[in-house]
């Protein structure tokens, strides 16, 4: 018996409240709560037609997430135990003041990163650590796929695996095609900052920072295809190397096509990927927000995509016999299955099966420690085991050096 609000309704919020309506045992009350609610309603609605023998209770309600007093408002009148945050990182921050405020658990898929500043880390939402444990609630952070299953993936390499885990590669491939000659998989403005930010990544105690997409290799996939991919900065690298101090360096790589990085260095360069602000006809606009306003809505890909993901963590370091070792752990997932389940496309069903999954330890008090977390410190058995159970099923690849 729990009560949950998700908050955002766009296509990570669309999974993570179909997977609660198939989980609902544990989730018996939900309120999907965003900006605008139509777009909760329509999920609601699928449900009805696509979930009927679903037992959990689903309402909607309009909120703005920025603003605490309105939210603090909606979880005194809900009363959930949990809020799933799946709208922005520009949210974090307001949604953990309420929920600190309410007394409610929080969970997200994404660090924080302010509207105006191209930037994101954890020390924001770190910083609330001693509140949380005061207040005897849990934060749990970046409970997606990456960061999330990534994050759950390392962990698993350094329980069963490795005494010392010393290299880390989290590779991310999309080989999925919607047929748009430009979209972004997930909300545009957070997509399009994270590529075109600098790459970095960490070698011997130190961040190296590198041209964006500057270096590059070509990965083979397990089970998909071999891509070229690029070394870009992802928010997990920076939880990681804190709780696995043996690693000597991380890098996180990522596919993209000739012709995504074609139309991204055209967007570029004429200013539209901008997020300061311009003058138009006596409005303030920032390029960015206005380019996502052109594309196509990440939700609106899914009907016709085809192909898959694959998503994983290469590791190498010391096996527990003291002998040199390399371990991959992945997931592979089919855009057009996601979308006959959960009428969504790989990408949001691969983050948004995650943070239904986290919840549901937290609600079980499986995972259960009063403070602010990165996935990786808790157990990451029962979490993988719900990953094959829930849709989103794991391999391992023993031997095999998949990144150089
Ligand atoms: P979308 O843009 O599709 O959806 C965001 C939702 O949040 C929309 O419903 C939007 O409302 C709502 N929202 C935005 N601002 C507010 C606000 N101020 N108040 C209330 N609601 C608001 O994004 P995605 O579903 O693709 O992504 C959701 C989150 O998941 C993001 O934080 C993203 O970074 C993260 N993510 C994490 C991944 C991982 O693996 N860890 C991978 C992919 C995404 P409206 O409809 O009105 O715009």
């Amino acid at each position: 018996m729990s009560r949950v609000i998700i908050i955002g309704a766009g296509g990570v919020g669309n999974v993570v409240a179909k997977k609660c309506a198939q989980n609902d045992t544990v989730f018996t009350e939900v309120l999907i709560a965003t900006r605008t609610v139509s777009k909760a309603d329509k999920i609601v609605a699928e449900i009805h037609q696509h979930l009927p023998e679903s037992k959990a209770k689903f309402t909607t309600a309009s909120v703005d997430a920025d603003n605490v007093p309105a939210l603090v408002e909606l979880f005194n009148a809900f009363k959930p135990e949990l809020v799933i945050n799946v709208a922005l990182p520009y949210q974090d921050l307001t949604i953990m003041d309420a929920c600190l405020e309410t007394g409610v658990h929080y969970l997200d898929t994404a660090n924080y990163e302010p509207l105006d500043v191209a930037k994101f880390e954890y020390s924001w939402q770190w910083a609330y650590r001693e509140r949380f444990e005061k207040a005897g609630l849990m934060a749990l952070l970046g409970c997606g796929f990456d960061p999330g299953a990534t994050n759950i993936f390392t962990a698993h390499h350094a329980k069963h695996h490795f005494s010392e885990i010393h290299y880390l590669d989290i590779i991310d491939c999309n080989n999925g095609d919607h047929g748009k000659a430009f979209a972004t998989n997930f909300n545009p403005e957070i997509n399009i900052r994270e590529i075109t930010a600098n790459g970095r990544y960490y070698e011997n105690g130190e961040w190296i920072e590198t041209q964006p997409l500057a270096i590059s290799q070509d990965i083979y996939y397990p089970k998909v295809t071999t891509r070229k991919s690029f070394v870009l900065y992802h928010e997990e690298l920076e939880s990681l190397v804190l709780n696995f101090p043996t690693i000597k360096r991380a890098r996180f790589w990522m596919t993209f096509g000739e012709s995504y990085i074609k139309h991204l260095s055209v967007l570029e360069g004429i200013g539209m990927t901008s997020i300061v602000p311009i003058d138009f006809r006596g409005l303030k606009v920032a390029p960015i927000e206005f380019l996502k306003a052109v594309l196509p809505v990440p939700e609106s890909l899914a009907e016709n995509y085809t192909g898959q993901t694959c998503i994983g963590v290469q590791a190498r370091g010391l096996g527990h016999d003291g002998k040199e070792k390399v371990h991959f752990v992945y997931n592979v997932c089919d855009h057009a299955e996601t979308y006959k389940e959960v009428q969504a496309q790989g990408v949001s069903y691969t983050t948004g099966v995650p943070a239904m999954i986290g919840a549901m330890l937290m609600l079980q008090g499986e995972w259960k420690k009063a403070g602010v977390y990165n996935v990786e410190e808790f157990d990451p058995d029962p979490f993988i085991a719900a990953m094959n159970q829930w849709g989103l099923p794991v391999d391992e690849l023993a031997g095999i050096e998949l990144v150089k």
